[in-house]
C-alpha cells in the first residue's frame, strides 16, 4: 500500500463481499462502506451495485430508497429544521468552519472515493475538497453579511422604520450529478444549512459514497444528522419525489432534466436554482501568450476528462496565431500522461461510464463521417480502462455535426479560426448555452471589454475555469439554457431565504390627519414627493 493510503484510508487489497459476488474483487472495505451507507434513508430492501470506472470493478452495494423513505426523510428534516433555525447564526457558522478543517484533514480519503467513483485523475479530484473547504470558509466567515436583518429606507424618514429579515425556506432538496461527486454533494447545501434550512440530498447513484462521506463529515463538524438526509434511487423516480416535498430545489445536471425539474417546481410554486450544461468557448486572441494559452486549453478541455459543466469544447483562435497555437496545443495534448489509477501523475483519467463512452464516441464518429479532421486522439483506449477515451482535437467541425452545438461532456475540443473580435464574440455567443467562457490575451482591459459582450455567467481571462469557480464570492451559474439562479457569493446564499419586510409606522399614519381632506392630502403628498426628488432621495 502506498503512502497515500497509510492513514485510515478505505482501500483494501483482494477479493471482498462474497455475500454478493464471490468472484468479485472489491476495492473498498465492507465495514467502511457499511459505516457510510448507514446514513441513507433506505429501507426498501433493494440494493444497487456501484462499480468503479477504473477497471469497471464493483465497489459496493448501495441500499435504495422508496418513496416512503423520502417521505420519512422530509418528516425528520422538518422536525430538525425548526430548532436549527433558532440556533444562533454564529453556532451555525462555526460548524462550517469546523467542516473546513475536517475536509482538509480527510482530503486523501475523499480523493480516493472521488477517483474510484468518477475515474478522474487524482489531481483533478483534488480540486473537490479544496472547493468545499473554500466554500465552507467563505460562508462561515460571511454569514452575518448575508443573513442578518437589515434596515432599509422607509416611506417617510424617521416616521417609517423598515427591517428586512431573511427567513429560511424550510427543507431544501438537492439533486446532484456524478461528475463532481464530493463538490456537488455539498456546495449548494452548505449555504442552505447556514441560512437555517434542512437538506434532503439525492446524489447520483454513481456518486453515492462520496456524498455519504460528505454527510459523515458534516455530522463530525457538529451538524445534527437529522438535518442532512440522504436518499438513493433512480433519478426519474426519486428526483420527482423530492420536487413534490421540498420548499426549494437545487438541481445540477443536464438541461433536459433541468426543464422537467423546473416544471415540477412551477406546479408547486416553489423556487429552484438550476445549474445545467454548457458548450463553452475559449478565445485565443492574437496577442495571447501562446504557452499560457496552451496550458490553459489543455486544462480547460481535458480536466476530469472533459466531464465538467465548465469544460471548454469550442476553441476559437485568431487567424494570425492559429497555426502556431494549434501546433503547440496538439503537441502538449499528445504529451499528456493518461491513466486510470489512483496515483498522482496522471494528466487525464477515464470517462465515468459506458454511456459516457458511447456518447463521446458517437459525437466524434459523427463529426468524422461528415468531414471533420482529427488532429489528435479520436479513439477509445480500452487498454487503459474499459471506458477510456483519448483527449481529442477536431478541426473542420460544421453546424450539421452533433458536436458543433450539443454538449459532448467528454475530452473533445473543436478548433476554429476567427478573423476579428466581432466574429469571435458572435461565434462564442452562438447556440443556446451560456455557462462559462475563457479569453486569452495580454491586454487585460481589452479582454475584459470583450468579456462584457459574451453571454455567459462566468468569463475567465487567462484561465480556463478555475479563477471564477474557485472565487467563492463570485456568483456562478448559467445564462440562457445553462441555468437559472446562481450558486456561490451573496446570490448563492439568499436563494435559500425568503425576504420578509417588517415596517413600523410611527407618530403619523399614512392617511389624512388634522382634518385634511383626501384631495388636500393628495396634493401635500405629491408636493412631498417632488421635494424628495429634488433632494435626490431614493
Ligand atoms: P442528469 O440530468 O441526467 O442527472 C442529474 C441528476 O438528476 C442525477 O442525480 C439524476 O439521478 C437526477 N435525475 C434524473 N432524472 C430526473 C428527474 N426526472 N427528476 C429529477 N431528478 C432527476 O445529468 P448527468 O448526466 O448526471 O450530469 C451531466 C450534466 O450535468 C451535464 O449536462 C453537465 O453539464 C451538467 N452539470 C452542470 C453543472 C453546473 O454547475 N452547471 C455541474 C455539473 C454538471
Amino acid at each position: 500500500m502506498s503512502d497515500r493510503h497509510a492513514s485510515s484510508g478505505p482501500l483494501v487489497e483482494g477479493p471482498h463481499d462474497p455475500e454478493h459476488d464471490p468472484t468479485a474483487s472489491y476495492a473498498l472495505d465492507r465495514g467502511y462502506v457499511r459505516n457510510l451507507t448507514r446514513r441513507l434513508a433506505a429501507t426498501s430492501g433493494r440494493t444497487t451495485e456501484l462499480r468503479s470506472p477504473i477497471g469497471d470493478q464493483p465497489l459496493a452495494h448501495v441500499p435504495q430508497s422508496s418513496e416512503e423513505d423520502v417521505d420519512e426523510a422530509f418528516r425528520r428534516a422538518r422536525r430538525a429544521q425548526e430548532s436549527w433555525a433558532r440556533t444562533p447564526l454564529d453556532a451555525r457558522a462555526a460548524a462550517l468552519l469546523r467542516l473546513h478543517d475536517l475536509v482538509l484533514d480527510h482530503r486523501e480519503e475523499i480523493i480516493d472515493l472521488i477517483c474510484l467513483e468518477s475515474g478522474k485523475a487524482r489531481k483533478h479530484a483534488f480540486e473537490e475538497p479544496m472547493h468545499i473547504a473554500l466554500t465552507a470558509r467563505y460562508y462561515g466567515r460571511t454569514a452575518h453579511d448575508h443573513f442578518d436583518s437589515r434596515r432599509v429606507r422607509g416611506l417617510f424618514p424617521v416616521l417609517t422604520r423598515v427591517e428586512v429579515n431573511r427567513v429560511p425556506k424550510g427543507v431544501v432538496g438537492v439533486i446532484s450529478p456524478w461528475n463532481y461527486p464530493f463538490t456537488m454533494a455539498l456546495c449548494d447545501g452548505l449555504p442552505a444549512l447556514l441560512a437555517g434550512n434542512a437538506v434532503v440530498a439525492k446524489p447520483d447513484g454513481q456518486a453515492m459514497l462520496s456524498a455519504l462521506l460528505a454527510a459523515h463529515l458534516l455530522e463530525q463538524a457538529g451538524i445534527p444528522p437529522e438535518l442532512w438526509q440522504v436518499v438513493a434511487g433512480p433519478g426519474p423516480e426519486i428526483g420527482p419525489a423530492l420536487v413534490q416535498r421540498a420548499d426549494h430545489i437545487c438541481f445540477t445536471g443536464s438541461t433536459g432534466t433541468g426543464r422537467l425539474v423546473a416544471r415540477g417546481c412551477a406546479d408547486r410554486l416553489i423556487g429552484c436554482s438550476l445549474e445545467l450544461g454548457g458548450k463553452n468557448p475559449i478565445l485565443v486572441l492574437r496577442d495571447a501568450d501562446l504557452d499560457k494559452a496552451t496550458e490553459g486549453a489543455v486544462r480547460a478541455g481535458f480536466a476530469s476528462a472533459g466531464q465538467m459543466c465548465v469544460s471548454m469544447e469550442r476553441l476559437f483562435v485568431a487567424d494570425q496565431v492559429y497555426d502556431r497555437f494549434l501546433e503547440r496545443f496538439v503537441a502538449r495534448t499528445e504529451a499528456m500522461t493518461l491513466g486510470a489509477t489512483l496515483d498522482w501523475g496522471n494528466d487525464m483519467g477515464t470517462l465515468t461510464s459506458s454511456q459516457q463512452l458511447e456518447r463521446v464516441t458517437a459525437h466524434v464518429d459523427d463529426a468524422v463521417a461528415k468531414g471533420a479532421r482529427v488532429l489528435t486522439g479520436g479513439r477509445a483506449r480500452p487498454d487503459l480502462s474499459p471506458f477510456f477515451y483519448e483527449p481529442t482535437i477536431l478541426e473542420g467541425v460544421t453546424p450539421e455535426m452533433t458536436c458543433f452545438g450539443e454538449e459532448t461532456f467528454g475530452p473533445v475540443v473543436s478548433a476554429y479560426r476567427f478573423l476579428d473580435e466581432s466574429e469571435a464574440v458572435a461565434r462564442a455567443n452562438d447556440g443556446h448555452y451560456g455557462l462559462n467562457a475563457s479569453i486569452y490575451s495580454q491586454d487585460g482591459r481589452r479582454a475584459r471589454a470583450i468579456a462584457q459582450r459574451i453571454r455567459c455567467g462566468s468569463v475567465n481571462i487567462n484561465e480556463g475555469f478555475a479563477a471564477s469557480f474557485a472565487s467563492i464570492e463570485a456568483p456562478m451559474g448559467g445564462m440562457r439554457s445553462s441555468g437559472l439562479g446562481r450558486r456561490q457569493g451573496r446570490e448563492g446564499a439568499l436563494r435559500f431565504t425568503e425576504a420578509q419586510s417588517v415596517a413600523t409606522q410611527r407618530v403619523l399614519p399614512i392617511a389624512p390627519r388634522f382634518g385634511l381632506s383626501d384631495k388636500t392630502f393628495g396634493k401635500v403628498m405629491s408636493a412631498g414627493l417632488r421635494v424628495m426628488n429634488r433632494l435626490g432621495r431614493a
